[in-house]
Formats: structure tokens, sequence, C-alpha cells
């Protein structure tokens, strides 16, 4: 055990209570988990699974809350999303992970991208690389502070290729942290799909059930 965690012992990113060390969440929590993923077409026609449903509960409200604050929080959400990739996409035979990109200066503001963690923890369990494919070239707004049809148009063009070589003929998976209209993973899956990739995949730790789920 670090000395650090005689002080701040892991928590369950769910519920908040400590947890043994090595432990990614508490077992009542785990005992929780629903067995089946979610899927559903985002507005690109592309899929995107997960291993919840982000809905006004507010343990979720709660986790995306700490999961900002907290790259620990992480850890679990990144092993259920693996599992439902080795669920819906086992066959799909994925070359290269890649997360929605954020501004340079959002990101040094929050001090980490969430979906990036989520990536790279994604990619190392399916071993393959995670690569920085994408770059938010435009600020926009917040997407949750706008309503459905704004939503829609305020990603258009924010998207730019960042690696094309990387892109051209691949088999690419897109990590979100919480899918609600879809509109922000489409846009990615546009921008990739035109920089040439052969096939695009999405995946987030929650999918909003207000949405088409198929
Ligand atoms: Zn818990």
């Amino acid at each position: 055990m670090d000395i650090l965690s005689l002080f701040f012992p892991p928590r369950c990113p769910y519920c908040g209570d400590a947890i043994p060390n090595g432990e990614t969440e508490c077992s009542e929590c785990r005992s929780k988990f629903p067995d089946e993923g979610y899927m559903r077409i985002i507005p690109s026609g592309n899929l995107c699974i997960s291993p919840f449903v982000y809905d006004s509960d507010k343990r979720y409200a709660l986790l995306r809350y700490k999961f900002r604050n907290d790259k620990y929080c992480s850890k679990s959400l990144a092993k259920q999303m693996y599992r439902v990739i080795c669920q819906f996409y086992a066959d799909e035979r994925i070359e290269v992970v890649c997360a929605v990109p954020m501004m340079k200066k959002q990101k040094r503001q929050r001090g980490f991208n969430q979906s990036q963690v989520l990536a790279e923890q994604i990619a190392r369990m399916m071993d393959i690389p995670c690569e920085e494919l994408l770059i938010k070239t435009k600020i926009n707004l917040v997407q949750h502070e706008l309503d459905r049809e704004q939503r829609k148009t305020n990603v258009i063009g924010v998207y730019s290729l960042s690696n094309v070589q990387m892109i051209k003929h691949k088999r690419i998976l897109v990590v979100d942290d919480i899918c609600t209209t879809g509109n922000t993973l489409a846009e990615c899956c546009r921008v990739l799909l035109k920089g040439g990739a052969e096939e695009v995949f999405c995946v987030a730790a929650a999918n909003s059930s207000h949405f088409n789920s198929v």
C-alpha cells in the first residue's frame, strides 16, 4: 500500500464509500451493474454502445461530477466499457482508439480530458494503440446548455483531423464519456470517415435514455 492511500483511501466512484486498494468500485455497486450493454444509433448513422444509461439517476449525475475531478473513477468505467466492447464489437477488427478531443485551453483548465483518460485505458485493454486522431479547432457553446436543435449545428466544423496517416483505411473506435444527443460523436465520425477511415464505432460510459435506443 502506498502512503497516499493511507490518507486518501480509494473511493467507489458510484457511492463514495472507501474501497480496498486495488479495487475499482465497491462490491455492492458492482452487484448492481447491468449485465447487458446499451446500443443506439447516433445521428451520423454510426453505433454508440455503453455499459450504463445516463438518466436523472443521482448516482450517475454524481459519477459524472466526480469523474471530471477524479481520474481514479475512470478505471471502473473503462473496465465496464471494455466489457461492452467485447460484447458488441468483438468481430469488428478495430485497429485504433481515439477520444473526443477538447480544446487545449479547456484541457488546461480541467487538468485532463476525461474521454482521453478512458480511451487510453480501453486501448491498453484492447492491446491496440490510442492516438490523437482529431483536434478541436473551434470553440463552441457548451452542448448541455443548448436545446436539441441547437446541439445539432453547434458541433459542425469544430473538429479537424490531426493524423491523416493513422486514419486512412482504418477501423476506429471513438471514446466519449457521456453520449446525450449523440451529435458530438456523430460529428467525430463524419470527420474521420471523410478523412478516409474505413469504419468508425463509438463507445461512451453512458448513453442518455432520452434519445433513440435500439
Ligand atoms: Zn459503491
